[in-house]
């Protein structure tokens, strides 16, 4: 400061007071406002669901109210699975209720083993390697394979995982059109060519239920020498000779085609967790590199020993598998005859989402389903492609056909009464 501005603008006798304090929540009163415009209507809080009792894995009791459950993701319905739960009672007498921290330090027990023993079978693979949860997985995965100065390469309706694995880590983000191939091909052909590539794909894309054309994207990914990643998290159990994905469906195999597949147990297998395998040589370095692998704490006992065992019996369980997609093409046909706009022409995975435009319309059928013994997922923007509300269903092997036909009925019911449907 010049000894004349000093002049000009004495400092005050006293400290000046301390600017307003910023209140680090305003950022979110937009959102505060929405919810409760959206409750002042009378709608029940869709994201505020309580399953009192679950019976089975189509059947809960929500607010006193006998309920069908058709939005669990449970698609093999191996939650009740009498050999999954005798594995999870025995390993928590066996072992106790936690683990001590750490897979890297004292969180590794027998079971943890079991269950990576038992993804090797399933998918064929020379490595597997058990998270916390699929969210972990990706974030794990994604932030430490690709570092700085790398590209990854990922579809713009990537999942919430995706796009956080890339916010963890260091190397370039490049997003293509949602499934073109045309865009993955041109973007791909923008980047350096000596540069590490990474592209980053779904078999199932989970809002709308559609799938990825992975063959030709693996082509596409190939030719520009990138690697690739397929997230199978909504295919586990019921695409391909051995339920190994959409990759597999479409003649793609793991090595070869694809680098790393992504998984979950908190949808087929019945319970919670994430994976990776991969045949890379290199893989298990994994385990001393990937921080949500390293600073969190492993899973219990008895979570990846109902894995182990649910993820064996999903080797064999070609009776689900056929069962779950005759439910789904079933479910399917009847919505679309009754006049709902669907997120695909056709049952091409175990999820049907029926559109709406309007945030009002989908809230109150969605509370007209609960309120008739349904419960579905309602899913609006940003998670939904472009600013659509859906009432997603996900169909389960264990679904009985009365129990598809009550939900068509619930479905045109409500339809009707909220004008979606003439
Ligand atoms: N990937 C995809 C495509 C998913 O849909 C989800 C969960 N909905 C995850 C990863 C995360 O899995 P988890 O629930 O085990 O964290």
């Amino acid at each position: 400061m010049t000894e004349a501005a000093a002049t000009a603008h004495p400092l005050p006798a006293e400290a000046p007071a301390a600017p307003p304090e910023r209140d680090l929540f305003s950022k979110f009163d937009g959102l505060i406002a929405e919810r409760e415009a959206l409750l002042a209507t009378g709608v029940r809080d869709p994201f505020a669901i309580v399953m009192d009792e679950v019976h089975s894995p189509t059947e809960a009791v929500i607010r006193g109210k006998p309920t069908i459950l058709a939005g669990t993701y449970n698609y093999m319905g191996m939650t009740f699975d009498a050999d999954v739960i005798a594995a999870g009672k025995a390993a928590l007498d066996a072992f106790g209720s936690g683990t001590n921290g750490s897979r890297m330090l004292n969180g590794t027990f027998r079971d943890h083993i079991a269950a990576e023993d038992a993804l090797r079978a399933f998918y064929a693979a020379d490595h597997a390697m058990v998270f916390s949860t699929g969210y972990q997985a990706n974030l794990g995965i994604i932030s430490t394979i690709a570092g700085k100065g790398d590209y990854i390469i990922l579809d713009a309706d990537s999942h919430a995982s995706i796009y956080d694995g890339c916010a963890l880590g260091n190397a370039e983000v490049v997003r293509f059109r949602h499934n073109s191939v045309e865009d993955l091909d041109k973007r791909l052909g923008r980047l350096p060519k000596e540069a590490g590539k990474l592209v980053v794909l779904e078999g199932v894309y989970s809002m709308l239920g559609d799938l990825a054309p992975l063959d030709e994207m693996v082509a596409v990914a190939r030719k520009h020498g990138a690697m690739t990643l397929s997230d199978e998290a909504h295919s586990m159990g019921f695409f391909g000779t051995h339920g190994r994905g959409v990759y597999e469906a479409q003649g793609l195999e793991l090595g070869r085609d694809i680098d790393f597949v992504i998984g979950t147990f908190s949808k087929s297998v019945g319970t919670v967790g994430g994976f990776c395998v991969s045949n890379h040589p290199k893989f298990e370095v994994m385990r001393l590199a990937c921080r949500p692998y390293i600073f969190t704490a492993s899973l219990p006992p008895s979570v990846v020993a109902t894995a182990a065992t649910s993820i064996t019996k999903l080797m064999t369980a070609t009776d689900k598998r056929d069962r779950l997609w005759r439910n789904a093409r079933t479910l399917h046909a009847n919505l679309r005859e009754l006049g709902f706009k669907l997120g695909t022409e056709q049952a091409d995975s175990a999820i049907i989402a029926v559109i709406l435009t309007d945030q009002q319309q989908a809230v109150v059928m969605w509370q007209a389903l609960l309120e008739a013994g349904l419960y579905v997922n309602m899913a609006r923007p940003p998670a939904t492609p472009a600013g659509t509300f859906l009432l997603r269903c996900s169909l389960c092997a264990e679904h009985r056909p009365e129990q598809i036909e009550a939900i068509t009925a619930m479905f045109a019911e409500a339809g009707r009464a909220v004008g979606v449907i003439g």
